[in-house]
């Protein structure tokens, strides 16, 4: 129950037993992406006008009810104007955008896609200015004043996710120790989980405190890794992202890539971001990874919610934002409504 009467404020007001209702549908919370770079042809760092409407529309034709548009590694100076563009669309378009996820430029020794050449050492100040629009960061543990950085971050309220790194054991600790709390994109542009040479992946995986981000196109990640992230962390740990860049448009910033074997690519074959859509990664995940709906659900709803600070969102219950997504018994999107309002 829902109060969307003229006045309400949009939030659940009761839950009701769902007997007499539709047994194939389920309804599950709104799906929250923390990391999208653009999709199909609109790039969020590129985004203006009507573009910020498209990127709604295309959103909530996945489930998706609230995310980070995504910013990646720019010189410096090139930060500015996005992401005021972003705080202006967030001003306009109301709360679904959470915030800015700044993955770079401050990145180590796993770049993947990310140009080389932008990679930059970390500048404190330059963090210490930057708008209240940012509200993740992803950054290297092993960069020189990584652990300032991670502390001046996250006393400012901004989350910390570690990310295109390759640090060692000790740096990944004080890291956590500092604040962060996140590992970006699981697996992909990070070090591994040998068995002699445990890596910033294997790290995250023992770390029951850390969030993890994980890409579930199948292509990103093997769906046997993908099974084993979802057995070892706990429940309320694991977050689904799609990663998504304009695919059609063949950018991410300044980036350049084509779909190639059912991804974006750079021209050497790296990928560059995803073609995913959320409800698409939720399927994968159900169907080839051995994870129940409710758990898949809980990553792309509940866990991003509560690694981002959104206490008014990500779950079904009194007080809660009515962010809700109807998923058929094939698990695809039946409806969606926003704050109460059905717009699917
Ligand atoms: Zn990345």
């Amino acid at each position: 129950m829902v109060d969307d009467a003229p006045g309400g404020d949009g939030t659940i007001v009761a839950v009701c037993d769902a007997a007499g209702g539709t047994p194939d549908v389920a309804l599950v919370p709104g799906f929250i992406d923390v990391q999208v770079n653009g999709i199909d042809d609109v790039d969020v760092s590129r985004a203006a006008g009507d573009d910020w409407d498209r990127l709604a529309e295309l959103l909530l034709d996945q489930g998706v009810t609230s995310w980070c548009p995504t910013v990646i590694t720019a010189a410096l100076d090139r930060y500015e104007r996005p992401l005021a563009r972003i705080a202006e669309a967030q001003r306009v378009g109301g709360s679904s955008i959470i915030g800015v996820h700044l993955e770079g430029p401050f990145l180590g020794g796993a770049p993947g896609a990310h140009p080389r050449d932008l990679l930059a050492t970390i500048d404190l100040a330059w963090l210490s200015d930057l708008p209240p629009i940012v509200r993740l960061v992803t950054l290297a543990p092993e960069l020189a004043h990584a652990t300032e950085a991670i502390r001046a971050l996250v006393a400012r309220g901004i989350v910390v996710s570690l990310g295109h790194s390759t640090p060692s054991l000790d740096q990944v600790s004080a890291a956590v120790g500092a604040g962060a709390t996140m590992a970006t994109h699981l697996f992909n542009g990070m070090s591994g989980v040998h068995h002699r040479e445990p890596g910033l992946a294997a790290a995250a995986l023992a770390d029951d405190c850390l969030f993890v981000g994980l890409i579930a196109d199948l292509i990103h990640v093997h769906p046997l890794a993908l099974e084993l992230a979802f057995r070892i962390k706990p429940h309320d740990r694991t977050v689904l992202v799609t990663d998504s860049v304009a695919w059609r448009a063949g950018t991410a910033g300044a980036v350049g890539m084509q779909v190639r074997d059912g991804a974006p690519r750079l021209a050497d074959g790296t990928l560059a971001g995803s073609a995913l859509t959320m409800d698409a990664a939720i399927r994968n995940v159900v169907g080839h990874c051995g994870v129940s709906l409710d758990h898949a659900v809980r990553s792309a709803s509940t866990n991003p919610a509560s690694l981002m600070g959104c206490t008014d969102r990500g779950s079904i219950a009194v007080g809660q934002r009515a962010d809700l997504v109807a998923l058929d018994d094939g698990l695809r999107i039946a409806g969606v409504w926003l704050a109460g309002v059905r717009l699917r």
